[in-house]
């Protein structure tokens, strides 16, 4: 079974320096996304979506704010033709270190957990920062690298396996990172 796990903010949604998505209007969906997320349904068994959320813990917004913002999200996935089975979120803060905060595992674990058949070797994991990338690698996954910080794929080789400018080249591309999960 193959399964796709994404980072949320600068991979589907524009991300918001020193601030958080607070409301459905601060949710700026990135171009293309919505039609990747229709590509990946066709492509993926089991798809996730993995964030870091401490503005929860900061008291910025509540889980309701931010499962708002997640319906509204959803509700345009779906009308796109495109599926996400669940959405992990960590509300700690960084320095409560949880072991469900990337970069630890604590949230694919998880979702292996909850899904039967879900293998984190046959995963990839999409994400715009080092961060993600060590949850991928930690995990055992293929980690696929987007967005702005392109340096993080020569300054970390070792975590990144391919690297796209943003989520819809990805999808148009796929088959090297499908075909690595597949052959492992
Ligand atoms: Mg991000």
């Amino acid at each position: 079974m193959t399964t796709l796990f994404l980072d949320r903010d600068g991979v589907l949604n524009e991300r918001i320096i020193d601030g958080y998505v607070t409301k459905p209007g601060d949710f700026k969906i990135i171009d293309g996304v919505l039609d990747a997320m229709a590509i990946f349904a066709r492509r993926f068994d089991k798809i996730f979506i993995v964030t870091n959320q401490q503005g929860i813990g900061k008291g910025l917004m509540t889980a309701e704010d931010l499962e708002q913002i997640h319906r509204f999200f959803l509700n345009e996935v779906n009308q796109a033709g495109g599926r996400v089975d669940k959405i992990y979120f960590c509300p700690a803060l960084k320095s409560a270190n949880s072991f469900m905060r990337k970069p630890s595992i604590g949230m694919a674990l998880q979702a292996r957990r909850e899904f039967e058949g879900v293998s984190l070797r046959h995963s990839i994991m999409v994400g715009d920062t080092a961060t993600d990338m060590l949850f991928g690698r930690r995990a055992g996954m293929c980690t696929v690298l987007v967005g702005e910080e392109k340096e993080v794929a020569s300054s970390h080789p070792h975590l990144v396996d391919y690297y796209y400018k943003d989520l819809y080249t990805f999808a148009k591309n796929i088959e090297p990172a499908i075909k690595t999960i597949c052959q492992k």
